[in-house]
């Protein structure tokens, strides 16, 4: 069967940017999604459409097709006391490049990156790390099959003939809005 609306699909895939492998999914682990419930980007699910297991697949998408461009506004200044513990910071909390989970006012969580610390203030980058990257793709489709009516309530895949096995809570798998009111995690 062909990949289409409402199915599910197992793919493996190495990322690269400029070259670098930024990630490698294998078959033991491939990545299973519900082709169409916006899960992923959708220009690569117009590059997989149609597609039937053991096809393999090469492609790039220009960063205005996936994360968009790096935005200077999510670039700020931060003053150094907020990384206080107890009045004291971490000196290796506050060294370039380094990834600091923070909240905004509102409560969501964001990922920064450390780029300069200055004498009273560090600057930090809250785009996404891909922000700005062209991502070449390449991979095989390991496994297409028909969603089932469950599964696209929730907009994710079940393994295991179940929801809390296949969510993939715990490891980064299940955001809020994937699996909160449908699974049992
Ligand atoms: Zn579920």
């Amino acid at each position: 069967m062909n990949i289409t609306k409402d199915t599910v699909v197992s793919l493996t895939y190495q990322l690269t940017v400029e070259g670098n492998v930024i990630e490698t999914v294998t078959a033991e682990r491939p990545m299973e999604f519900v082709f169409g419930a916006g899960y992923l980007l959708p220009k690569f699910e117009e590059n997989v459409n149609g597609l039937k297991i053991g096809d393999k697949f090469s492609f790039e998408l220009k960063s205005d097709e996936a994360y968009g461009p790096k935005n200077a506004d999510a670039i700020v200044e931060l003053p150094k006391n907020i990384f206080e513990v107890e009045g004291e910071i971490d000196p290796q909390l506050l060294t370039v490049g380094n990834q600091i989970p923070m909240m905004d006012g509102e409560g969501h969580r964001m990922m920064g990156v450390v780029v300069e610390v200055k004498e009273e203030v560090v600057v930090m980058d809250f785009n996404h790390f891909l922000a700005g990257a062209d991502l070449s793709f390449a991979g095989e489709v390991v496994g297409v099959r028909e969603a089932t009516e469950e599964e696209l309530a929730h907009g994710h895949v079940h393994t295991a003939g179940g929801c809390g096995e296949g969510c993939g809570c715990g490891d980064g798998g299940c955001d809020d809005e994937g699996c909160g009111s449908g699974c049992n995690c």
